[in-house]
């Protein structure tokens, strides 16, 4: 939770950012109406904040003293004002607040909650400068400086590779154009070559007037380019996108890939996964074990105790799963049916599965539910199609399933089980 000081007079202005927060949990505003209020809160309590929201123009501060104050505690600080004046606009720039927004829409309200939230993570978002101009490098560093970001400077391209090799967790390459030694298009392509854009953002700069240069860029793989001389909040806008865009996609792949519920792969990715742990596991003249698992009457638990405590029964459960399988290949292959592929023989893998099972009966998942009990089924033997060895492991867990549940059996003859 992060508490955001705002500091407005305007009620219209005050119910639309209440109306906001609402929506925001993570967000927690203290109100404040006037420089006078803020100036007792800050000088008491500053360390609270996370960042501030100020309107320019207060009764007790007509001409913007606010954003002084809020400097002053070195609290990241976005301006709301009435109206657009460019001279005003600069000097808050140069000041070095978040960024100026106009009170113009709803849209402009919620460009301040994204930037809120880019504030949020940018803490953790790395960026490499590299640019040969060291006036050029300073402004950079002083515009991304008030979004929290790490900054980190390269002089060409070289200390560029170096640096991005030191620390492949850096998110963001701004690289310029002309400079000694290799020049920032052929370090696009060198990077391309190896990482993807989701790995690292590039954003190409030029003061070169060809507009052919920026094209070029971008299709050997910058993901934006600026031409220089910029404005401050160009590059502020095109950074915070490129980096929303990168996060966007990750969270879509995510969500892909993962059973949102219980945290594991979901069918797709466990095929997916499973197939390459088969390839390697094949060409190391390996046996391999399969196991599915179904819950026990499960129905009976959203039945009596209702579809919540059913959910709550299968987070525990993947959860007790895990600790039993921490390097394992599993799956939530749909409902409440998991599978697991494993390099484990039969008869250990049935002893862990036991093991399991005990666990899963002590488990508190919901109050007065019954114990959460499983059957399984496995596979151990040479490596087959996937398709096949599910197939044998799922015979095993039909017929464990008739065989009156709570048990684990195996459906190959050299299985121990
Ligand atoms: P058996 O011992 O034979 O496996 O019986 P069962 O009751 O466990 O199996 P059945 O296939 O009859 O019922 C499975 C139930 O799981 C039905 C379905 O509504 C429920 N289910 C599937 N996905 C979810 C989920 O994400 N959350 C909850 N709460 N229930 C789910
Ligand atoms: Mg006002
Ligand atoms: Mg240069
Ligand atoms: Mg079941």
């Amino acid at each position: 939770m992060r508490n955001i000081l705002v500091v407005e007079d305007s009620p219209l202005v005050l119910k639309i950012l209440e109306h906001l927060f609402r929506q925001e949990p993570d967000l927690q505003p203290l109100f404040c109406a006037s420089l006078g209020e803020a100036q007792v809160l800050l000088e008491t309590s500053s360390a609270l904040f996370f960042a501030a929201i100020v309107d320019l123009n207060l009764p007790d501060a007509p001409r913007g003293e606010i954003v002084d104050l809020v400097m002053q505690f070195n609290l990241p600080c976005i301006v709301l004002s009435g109206s657009y004046d460019e001279h005003r606009r600069d000097e808050l720039l140069l000041k070095g607040v978040v960024d100026y927004v106009l009170k113009e829409s709803q849209h402009s309200y919620e460009y301040a909650f994204r930037l809120l939230h880019r504030l949020e993570s940018n803490s953790h978002v790395k960026i490499l400068v590299a640019e040969d101009s060291e006036a050029t490098r300073h402004f950079i560093r002083r515009v991304l400086t008030p979004h929290l970001y790490q900054i980190i400077d390269a002089c060409d391209g070289e200390e560029a590779l170096r640096i991005l090799r030191e620390q492949p967790d850096i998110d963001l390459l701004l690289v310029d154009h002309s400079m000694p030694g290799i020049s920032g298009f052929e370090l696009v392509k060198l990077l391309r070559q190896k990482m993807k854009r989701n790995e690292l953002i590039i954003l190409g700069l030029s003061a070169d007037a060809k507009g052919s240069l920026s094209a070029m860029f971008i299709k050997h793989g910058a993901d934006d380019f600026l031409r220089k001389p910029f404005c401050p909040e160009e590059l502020n806008c095109r950074v915070m996108f490129s980096l929303e865009r990168r996060d966007m996609l990750r969270a879509l792949k995510q969500a892909a890939l993962f059973d949102a519920l219980t945290g594991l792969y979901n069918r797709r990715a466990f095929y997916e996964q499973g197939l390459e742990l088969l390839r390697q596991t094949k060409k190391a003249g390996r046996d391999i074990s399969v196991a599915m698992i179904d819950l026990d009457h499960f129905k009976r638990i959203n039945d009596e105790h209702g579809h919540a405590s059913g959910d709550a029964a299968l987070v525990q459960f993947a959860r007790a799963l895990r600790k039993a399988f921490p390097d394992t290949l599993l799956g939530r292959l749909g409902g409440e049916e998991f599978a697991l592929i494993s390099t484990l023989d039969g008869a250990t893998l049935t002893r862990e599965l036991e093991t399991l099972r005990r666990h899963c009966a002590a488990l508190k998942y919901a109050n007065g539910a019954p114990p959460l009990g499983f059957s399984a089924g496995i596979y151990h033997g040479p490596v087959d199609e996937l398709e096949n060895l599910l197939h044998q492991a799922d015979i095993g867990l039909y017929q464990a399933k008739r065989s009156g549940r709570g048990r684990t059996l195996g459906s190959h003859p050299s299985s121990n089980t």
